[in-house]
């Protein structure tokens, strides 16, 4: 995934073609032209083909928002549903990778599928008053 791309170059009812708006944007021709392929709105009836800004805007808004997920303390990202989840049950496992570090292990509420995050040892008091965290042994590597 690239770098955070800024709209405010863009405007909401000008047309742009891939080369304009590349150029705005500071991305290459064919990274501008692959996200038709990802569903941004583009005139192509006529040649060349045309971007309305306002289409621009919300695509890269959406693109962006799409990759900032914050996971609250009590969620953990689930990549089957991707989407931030609650531990089905509230039961959390902690399994120590060293002495100050961890791993939060969960079932996805959801799907039930297995989920995990990283966690240091200090929190642990904190996140079980949310979950119900069971101390594994764990492997220590
Ligand atoms: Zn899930």
């Amino acid at each position: 995934m690239g770098k955070r791309v800024s709209t405010r170059g863009i405007k909401k009812h000008r047309h742009y073609t891939y080369e304009d708006a590349a150029c705005i944007l500071g991305l290459s021709v064919q990274t501008v032209r692959a996200w038709k392929g990802e569903g941004l709105k583009v005139l192509d009836q006529g040649r060349p083909h045309y971007i309305l800004g306002e289409a621009l805007i919300e695509f890269v808004a959406k693109r962006q928002q799409k990759r900032t997920i914050t996971l609250a303390a009590d969620q953990f990202y689930c990549f089957k549903c991707r989407a931030p989840k609650k531990p089905f049950g509230m039961m959390v496992d902690y399994v120590p990778i060293n002495q100050i570090r961890g791993r939060l292990e969960a079932l996805c509420e959801t799907c039930e599928r297995p989920c995990q995050k990283f966690s240091a040892e200090a929190s642990l008091a904190a996140l079980s008053e949310v979950f119900a965290i069971d101390r594994r042994s764990g492997s220590q590597a």
